[in-house]
């Protein structure tokens, strides 16, 4: 038995064959042709073919994973529609006269290199997204069709390109292993929109004669197995069956109040990014939205977002969570998300820098149109307002005298809005330290733990080399938590948590403990914690 270990980014277990997937580039040749003229058109028929192919592709992916998903085969259609890209494809066959696949290729490849060089990790994902369209050409020009897999199997790939994952049939596909990818790529995320267990980064080489061999992938561990040994196979199948059993045991939790084992009541609600995972947190039974990153409504764009385009995406989701609560979180840009067109600038410590409530306290503009499409919206259903990485009462004040001003603004333009609950994020030492003082200014609390953490550990949660140091169950981190539920109930407000940490079902029981009133977390993880707050003895006092 061979063993190969690599990242999990989605668990679950596997047994089954494997299916190699090979890259039409490994078939290109380079050759000579005569007529250059000719040639090109022979790549613009290929060409107008790949489009045509992603736009039906975009259509299918909406419907299966949702707008923000599919969103990558918009990227992919304007790049094959770049005119950078075609020229340079052109200018290779004219000059070269070479066959057009290999310029196809090579051109590819220069692309795929120059966004790899780039200081941007949204351009270093790029890379994989022109290569994905070039192998797509290539494949039209040499009139191959992808090797899907005809029985379920084991993908085994170098990296799998998002338009690969979400165009295979998902009833043959049991795991995907690559080589290459990260966890944050498209085909990661799709790759756990869509349940399947993955791992990337593994280091195997890939070479022909692994395909069709016997295959056990551990994507809770990160390993796979080549040719596992009879006690191997038999575990990972044991294994297969627990996971299935504990799947049907959730699904019973469906529909089911989240309470503690003493009676309390808890509101278990999701975090989401963008309109389109509404489906997956109906699906997973969430009571509510307790984490709307707005920001994700800034970052997907090249300028600012109107009052009317954001007014249109929050009374949507109002309408759509019928009368469940929905709190939308104000612009938390800066730190690791960073958009151009507001001119931030680099800074030398970015997440200690310029960043959400700063920003908006110190461009008003900006979030004054976000707070009049906030409040607007709060008139089509249960919306609450909350604000990022507040430090001191100050910004709580400076924040109630803006919201002051634009209720009044909205009165006096006779424009309809709600007078909607605000609540604050603590998600600095400084604001759990205070939340006693803070907690008299507004209506609840909600704990974003991943800065949290990273603000009172002093490390970086964006670098990997401190990973061990930003440790969320340290007892400070769990002390400053203990005491803002504390104060929060001191002033009759509730106090939730919807940094990652609340979705970690070892200490449900501590948070209940704690008297913790909500739990905000990835939609698929709302199961899970039901799960865990139903077993949970409870003990803390409600709000
Ligand atoms: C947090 O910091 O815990 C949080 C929920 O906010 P974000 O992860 O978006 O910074
Ligand atoms: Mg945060």
């Amino acid at each position: 038995m061979e063993i190969y270990y690599g990242k999990s980014v989605y668990k679950g277990t596997a047994v089954g064959k494997i299916h190699l997937l090979s890259e039409p580039s490994e078939e290109v040749t380079r050759y000579s042709i005569n007529d250059p003229e000719a040639e090109i058109r022979r790549f613009r028929t290929a060409r107008d073919e790949a489009e045509r192919q992603i736009g039906e592709l975009y259509e299918e992916s909406v419907s299966e994973v949702g707008q923000a998903n599919a969103a990558i085969f918009e990227i992919h259609g304007m790049m094959l529609g770049d005119d950078d890209y075609i020229s340079a494809v052109e200018e290779l066959i004219r000059t070269q006269s070479v066959n057009a696949e290999y310029a196809v290729l090579m051109t590819g490849n220069d692309f795929a290199q120059r966004f790899l060089e780039m200081d941007d990790e949204y351009m270093n994902a790029r890379s994989a997204d022109v290569k994905d369209i070039s192998s797509r050409v290539i494949r039209i020009l040499l009139g191959r069709t992808a090797d899907d897999p005809d029985e379920p199997s084991v993908i085994l790939a170098d990296d799998l390109a998002p338009s690969r994952t979400v165009r295979m049939d998902k009833s043959k596909v049991l795991a995907f292993v690559t080589v290459h990818g990260s966890s944050n790529s498209h085909t990661a995320i799709l790759a756990r929109t869509m349940n399947i267990p993955s791992i990337i980064g593994c280091k195997i080489e890939l070479t022909p004669d692994l395909h069709g061999r016997e295959a056990v992938v551990d994507a809770r561990t990160g390993k796979l197995m080549i040719d596992p040994d009879s006690d191997t196979v038999e575990k990972a199948r044991r294994q297969i069956l627990e996971e299935k059993e504990s799947r049907q045991a959730l699904e019973e939790l469906r529909g089911k109040p989240t309470v503690t084992a003493d009676g309390r009541r808890i509101k278990l609600y999701a975090n989401i990014g963008s309109e389109s995972e509404l489906a997956s947190v109906s699906q997973n039974d969430a009571e509510g939205i307790g984490l709307f990153r707005s920001e994700f409504i800034y970052l997907s764009r090249t300028d600012l977002p109107t009052e009317e385009e954001q007014f249109r995406i929050y009374r949507t989701v109002a309408e759509k969570m019928a009368g469940k609560p929905v709190i939308i979180r104000t612009l938390d840009i800066g730190a690791d998300k960073q958009v151009d067109y507001l001119n931030i600038g680099s800074e030398e410590n970015p997440a200690m820098g310029f960043r959400a409530i700063r920003i908006c306290l110190s461009r008003p503009e900006i979030f004054r149109t976000q707070l009049r499409a906030i409040f607007r919206a709060g008139a089509y259903g249960n919306i609450s307002v909350m604000y990022p990485m507040i430090t001191s009462l100050d910004e709580v004040h400076r924040i109630r005298e803006i919201v002051d001003s634009v209720k009044a603004e909205l009165v006096d333009e006779g424009i309809e809005y709600a007078d909607i609950p605000q609540g604050i994020m603590i998600e600095t030492p400084a604001a759990a330290l205070m939340s006693d003082v803070l907690a008299r200014e507004v209506d609840f609390f909600s704990i974003g733990t991943n800065d949290l953490t990273q603000y009172t550990l002093a490390a970086d949660r964006q670098n990997a080399q401190v990973e061990s140091f930003c440790d969320p169950h340290h007892p400070a981190v769990l002390r400053l938590i203990a005491e803002t539920a504390k104060n929060a109930h001191n002033a009759g407000i509730w106090c939730g948590i919807c940094g990652e940490l609340g979705a970690d079902t070892e200490l449900t029981e501590t948070f209940m403990r704690m008297g913790i009133d909500e739990l905000s977390v990835a939609p698929s993880a709302v199961l899970p914690v039901r799960k865990a707050v139903l077993g949970s003895g409870g003990g803390g006092e409600a709000q």
